[in-house]
């Protein structure tokens, strides 16, 4: 098998490729604006991507991240809140157009595998990813494997109820997690806590590094609710490691030991059973597309 695949992030308007070898390092990356906001625009613009970086090289297949419900055999998306997926052949119709075998799974489970592989899960075999963005994304490695559910969609834990009738969801629903643990829910704390809104979730940010107390007040906040998620999803799953990931997690042990401290002290059995450990995520934003590539080698595997 040729050494090297290629991870594509799939967003909106832009297709982002990367070439990488089978220690996840990146080679080679491309990108491609989307040609039309259509399925035929979608495939195109991944078309021309993928062909771009690959050119001239060998490889082995090719894994697509998509933020949205995929299914279990990783050949369509059947549900996507920002991309024209409704359940179309898509790895058939690119494995048509590229020559190439094609793997499709979600981005959290793509970066989830990514620091399992060569990031801050090496070695975990039973690991819990989250990724704090704009929502709060989940992927979830047991016996080394990813697990993606019967149907595909395990790792939903954004939208786990935290709050009965809480904070209203885009999703529909009321009071989940995402409202509370995100970078969306660190600009609501910190307006809570009389913040301007217009700082916005990377300048809170670089606010908490600087020590303005109003920032580290809100990041708090949301390391405290991030702790009291994990601590049902340690009740549940009983995991050697967390991996926190996505913007927020850059702020590192701000965001982390109010985390640390919420899971330890309001998991059921604290004080008298063991904890997982909670780390920031390694690989940043290169995580999902470099995961994405590093599922294709193997077809999700
Ligand atoms: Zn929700």
């Amino acid at each position: 098998m040729a050494a090297y695949t290629v991870g594509v992030d799939v967003g909106g308007t832009k297709v982002a490729a990367v070439l990488v070898d089978d220690a996840g390092a990146i080679m080679r990356r491309s990108r491609a604006e989307t040609e039309s906001a259509d399925y035929a625009g979608l495939v195109a613009g991944i078309v021309s991507a993928v062909t771009e970086v690959r050119e001239g090289v060998e490889m082995s297949g090719v894994g697509l991240a998509i933020a949205g419900n995929v299914a279990a055999d990783g050949s369509s998306v059947l549900f996507s809140p920002h991309l024209p997926l409704a359940g179309e052949p898509l790895a058939q119709d690119l494995c048509g157009a590229l020559g190439t075998r094609v793997f499709i799974d979600n981005d959290a489970n793509a970066a989830a595998w990514a620091e399992h592989e060569c990031g801050a899960g090496r070695g975990a075999g039973e690991m819990l990813f989250v990724a704090l963005g704009t929502g709060l994304g989940a992927g979830l490695i047991l016996r080394d494997r990813m697990y993606r559910g019967y149907h595909g969609f395990a790792g939903e834990a954004g939208h786990i109820t935290v709050v009965i009738d809480g904070r209203a969801c885009p999703c529909g629903s009321r009071g989940c997690w995402e409202r509370y643990a995100s970078g969306t829910a660190l600009v609501s704390h910190y307006v809570e806590r009389g913040g301007d809104p217009e700082v916005g979730g990377p300048g809170i940010t670089r606010a908490a590094a600087k020590g303005d107390p109003l920032a580290l007040a809100a990041l708090e906040d949301v390391g405290e609710w991030l702790g009291r998620g994990l601590a049902s999803l340690v009740a549940v799953l009983d995991p050697e490691l967390i991996v926190v990931g996505g913007g927020v997690s850059e702020s590192g042990d701000l965001l982390l030991d109010p985390a640390r401290r919420a899971l330890a002290s309001s998991v059921m059995g604290a004080g008298r059973r063991p904890l997982p450990r909670v780390v920031a995520a390694e690989l940043g934003n290169a995580a999902g597309v470099v995961g994405a590539a590093m599922l294709a080698r193997h077809d999700g595997q």
